[in-house]
């Protein structure tokens, strides 16, 4: 089932029996194995516990240098628990540039677990604070900070090496699960790649919910945290875009976006109103009869329901172009796409404060790539899918993946 059947000749050579490897391995640590996100302040992060052999390593995945968000995932171990002939299993910990070295794993509750550094020693280099930055700026950015003119991103760089550094010694972990799929989904749910200005590339979690597709943040920044749900596409408001001629007209494409906004708050408005004339025809249904009340308002929900589910078939392939002004970190953007949707996208300030959903456009380019205008930003974020088969990550029932969805939002805020 742990897939160490291959092993067996090792563990002969190594003396270490089958028996040990399950019961002090195996069986001891099976509660880390799968998809978690660590508790990083704002910024979350992806990793993933799976066997290897004799080993069982957590792995750190990593978004590909800004703005190359079709280029693969970056991995690399944080930790590995493994038999060594003492027969107890062996927690290391592989931060920093000096090797293995002693770690310890605590499983805090379900679903929930910690590790430690003991020897953070090596973690140091022998360059100091400086070359510990440059080098983390090297593997997270690929470029040196003079290579980053913009002041603001700067900023932002060094907010989150000295902030993400408090957590070398020790961090805490959250369980995710891949979201579940169905054969009527617009596209494969799943983790992508998105470009998110100065913030560079960030991991999202696309999820299907009826009539709503939401994108949750498994790795955040100060603005908008880990957990946080990023964009909303709203599947039963499909939008058409003008034509390639008008397509470059920002206020063009404005006035489409506000004018579906504009429907769907007076169809939230109209369903509000029928709630509550719902609950007042119920009340008056305790009392001697009025059974004036409830027939209308059945009569709108049909029809309302009808429109949702004429979204049309497929359609071919169209041109698209970003309008002018709007602001993109990838000029290599795809230049047809699909169909586009109604969305909105979350900005805040700083701190997550005064968060506020704001129009967009949805763009589905391919089955692996997808777009949002943020209307308000004036920018764009392109979304690549994360290509990695993730083991141990599926979760176990739907309502258990809505659980987790709520549960990191609310952990977020
Ligand atoms: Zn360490």
């Amino acid at each position: 089932e742990y897939g160490v059947c291959e092993n067996l000749r090792k563990l002969e050579i190594t003396g270490v029996s089958c028996r040990d490897v399950y019961a002090k391995l195996l069986h001891r640590y099976r509660h880390i194995l799968g998809l978690w996100q660590p508790d990083i302040g704002p910024y979350g992060g992806l990793l993933n516990v799976v066997v290897d052999g004799l080993f069982i390593i957590g792995w750190m995945y990593l978004p590909p240098h800004d703005p190359h968000v079709d280029d693969p995932m970056r991995f690399k171990p944080l930790f590995r628990i493994h038999l060594m002939e003492r027969k107890c299993a062996t927690v290391e910990c592989m931060y920093g540039h000096k090797g293995p070295h002693n770690g310890h794993i605590q499983i805090v509750k379900k679903d929930e677990f910690s590790t430690k550094c003991n020897q953070t020693d090596h973690h140091r280099m022998s360059g100091g604070r400086q070359e510990e930055f440059r080098t983390w700026l090297r593997e997270e950015w690929g470029r040196t900070l003079e290579d980053i003119f913009h002041e603001h991103m700067q900023e932002l760089i060094l907010m989150k090496f000295i902030y993400t550094s408090q957590y070398d010694n020790c961090l805490t972990y959250r369980r995710i699960y891949l979201p579940p799929s169905s054969p009527d989904d617009l596209i494969q749910p799943g983790l992508f790649k998105g470009t998110y200005g100065s913030h560079g590339l960030e991991i999202v979690m696309l999820s299907f919910h009826g009539k709503k597709a939401k994108g949750t943040k498994i790795t955040g920044d100060p603005n908008i945290p880990a957990g946080q749900q990023t964009v909303e596409i709203d599947l039963a408001h499909p939008l058409r875009l003008p034509d390639i001629e008008n397509l470059r007209d920002f206020s063009e494409l404005s006035r489409i976006v506000l004018e579906v906004q504009e429907q769907v708050r007076r169809e939230e408005q109209e369903r509000e109103q029928r709630q509550e004339e719902e609950e007042h025809s119920q009340q008056a249904a305790s009392q001697p009869a009025s059974p004036l009340g409830g027939e209308g308002a059945e009569g709108e929900e049909t029809a309302a329901g009808a429109e949702g589910t004429t979204q049309d078939k497929a359609p071919a392939s169209q041109p698209f172009v970003l309008p002018m002004g709007v602001i993109s970190r990838n000029e290599d953007y795809p230049r047809t796409c699909r169909i586009c949707f109604y969305g909105t996208g979350l900005i805040a300030g700083h701190g997550f404060t005064s968060p506020e959903r704001t129009p967009g456009v949805f763009v589905l380019f391919d089955d692996d790539r997808f777009g949002f205008i943020w209307l308000e930003l004036k920018s764009f974020s392109l979304y690549s899918r994360i290509k990695v088969s993730f083991q141990n990550a599926q979760a176990p029932s739907r309502e258990a993946f809505d659980e987790m969805l709520k549960n990191i939002q609310s952990l977020a805020t």
